[in-house]
C-alpha cells in the first residue's frame, strides 16, 4: 500500500517545442496554483529539454513556486522513452501528490506511459479539477442537475476530483484515484484559465537542477528530423473572435467558407468549424471546435449554420458573447446564444458585412 504521507505538492509537466513553452503550460500552472492554495502545497513545473532554462522563470509568473529543469541533448526533442524515463525517475524520487500535463499530442502519449510505469491511475482529457469538496459541490451546483445537498459527500475527502466528459459528452464523470499516487490527469488545452502574468513572482521562482540519468541505450527510436507542417495552423485558442461554420454551408461550401473568412477578417478573428464540416473534408481539423476539437472562450463567437449539438457547445459555451445564425428557429444553438438571427447564412452574412463596413465608414 502506498504511504500517502510521503507524497506532496502539485507537479505540472511543462511541454516545450523548439525550446518554446506551450500555452497549455501557463494554463496548467495557473490551475495548479488554484489547487495548491486548496491543498496548501507547492506548485512545481517540470521542464525537460536542452537550452530551456532561460524560459523556466516564466512559469513562476503564472504561479509555479519552483521549476525542475532537466537539460540534455537527448531531451532536446520529445521521445516517449527518454521523457518517460526522466519524468518517472523524478516522480519516484521526489513523490508529488499530483502530476498534471496537457492533453496535447505529447501529453496524450506521455501521460498513459508514465501512469503505467508508476502504477497509478490517469484521468485523460479532464475539463475540471477540484480538491476541496465544498468547491466541488459549488461546481456541481453550477454545472449539473444533481441534488448536490442530498449527495452526502465526504467533506474531509482530499483526493483530486478530476471531471471529464463521458459517453460522447452526454454525461460528465468525476474520477478519483484514492489508492495510488501520484494522482495523474491530462487536461484539455484551452479549458483552464491562464492567470495574469506576475513579474515579481517570475523573479522569485526557484530554478532547481535535479540529477537524472539518460543514455542513448534508454531510447529505442531515433528522431531523424522534425518537420513543421508547411501550413499555418489556425490559433483558435488564442483568438478574440471565432467565426465558425457548420453543415449549414452545404449548399455552397466554397462560398460559405469564403463568407466566414470575410466576416472573421472584418472582426479581426479566425475561422472555426463544427465536426460535421471537418468530417466532410471541407476544412482541416485544426479548425474544429468542440469536445473532440478545441475548447475556446473568445470575446465573440459566431456560429453560422451550426445546430448546437452538445459536443459542439462543450467547446464554445464559455465564450463571452455568442451570436448564432441558423435558418431553423428551434435549433439548440439559440439556447446558448446571446444574439440569435433566424435566417439563411448566405443572406445574413453579406448583410452583417455591409453593416460592419457602414459602421466603420461612419466612424
Ligand atoms: P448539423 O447538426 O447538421 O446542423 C446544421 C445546421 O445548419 C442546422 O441547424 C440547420 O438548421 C442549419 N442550416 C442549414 N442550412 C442553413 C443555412 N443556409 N443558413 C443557416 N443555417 C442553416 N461536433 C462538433 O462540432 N465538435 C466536436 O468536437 C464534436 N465531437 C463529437 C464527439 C463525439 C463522441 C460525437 C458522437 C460527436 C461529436 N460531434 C462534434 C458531432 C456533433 O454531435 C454534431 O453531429 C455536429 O456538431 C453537427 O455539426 P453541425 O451543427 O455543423 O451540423
Amino acid at each position: 500500500m502506498t504511504d500517502f504521507s510521503e507524497y506532496k505538492g502539485i507537479w505540472v509537466f511543462c511541454e516545450q517545442r523548439g525550446g518554446e513553452l506551450m500555452p497549455t503550460d501557463f494554463e496548467l500552472v495557473s490551475e495548479a496554483r488554484r489547487l495548491a492554495n486548496e491543498m496548501d502545497c507547492k506548485v512545481t513545473g517540470v521542464l525537460l529539454g536542452e537550452g530551456v532554462e532561460e524560459t523556466a522563470g516564466l512559469l513562476g509568473g503564472y504561479g509555479a513556486d519552483e521549476v525542475m529543469v532537466c537539460e540534455d541533448p537527448l531531451l532536446k526533442v520529445y521521445t516517449t522513452d527518454a521523457y518517460t524515463k526522466v519524468l518517472c525517475d523524478l516522480v519516484d524520487e521526489y513523490k508529488p501528490a499530483v502530476l498534471l500535463m496537457g492533453a496535447t499530442n505529447i501529453g496524450r502519449d506521455l501521460g498513459p506511459r508514465c501512469a503505467a510505469r508508476l502504477h497509478t491511475g490517469l484521468t485523460a482529457d479532464a475539463t475540471h479539477l477540484d480538491v476541496d469538496t465544498r468547491e466541488y459541490m459549488e461546481f456541481l451546483r453550477k454545472s449539473s442537475t444533481l441534488d448536490v445537498d442530498g449527495m452526502n459527500l465526504d467533506m474531509e475527502d482530499r483526493n483530486l476530483k478530476m471531471t471529464r466528459p463521458a459517453f460522447g459528452g452526454h454525461m460528465m464523470a468525476t474520477i478519483i484515484c484514492p489508492r495510488f499516487r501520484p494522482q495523474m490527469s491530462t487536461v484539455r488545452p484551452g479549458v483552464m484559465k491562464k492567470a495574469e502574468f506576475d513579474q515579481a513572482k517570475a523573479d522569485a521562482c526557484v530554478i532547481l537542477k535535479p540529477s537524472f540519468s539518460i543514455t542513448p541505450d534508454d531510447i529505442h527510436v531515433e528522431v531523424l528530423s522534425v518537420e513543421k507542417a508547411a501550413k499555418k495552423m489556425v490559433d483558435l485558442i488564442g483568438a478574440n473572435v471565432v467565426v465558425s461554420v457548420g453543415r449549414g454551408i452545404s449548399k455552397n461550401v466554397e462560398e460559405g467558407i469564403a463568407l466566414a473568412e470575410k466576416l472573421a477578417d472584418a472582426m479581426h478573428g479566425v475561422v472555426g468549424a463544427s465536426r460535421a464540416v471537418v468530417d466532410a473534408g471541407w476544412i482541416s481539423s485544426d479548425h474544429q471546435v468542440g469536445q473532440t476539437g478545441k475548447t475556446v472562450h473568445p470575446k465573440v463567437y459566431v456560429a453560422l449554420g451550426i445546430s448546437g449539438a452538445i459536443q459542439h457547445v462543450a467547446g464554445m459555451q464559455d465564450s463571452e458573447l455568442i451570436i448564432a445564425v441558423n435558418k431553423n428557429a428551434s435549433a439548440p444553438i439559440f439556447g446558448v446564444a446571446d444574439y440569435g438571427i433566424v435566417g439563411d447564412l448566405f443572406k445574413v452574412v453579406p448583410d452583417l458585412l455591409k453593416a460592419i463596413e457602414a459602421e466603420r465608414a461612419a466612424r
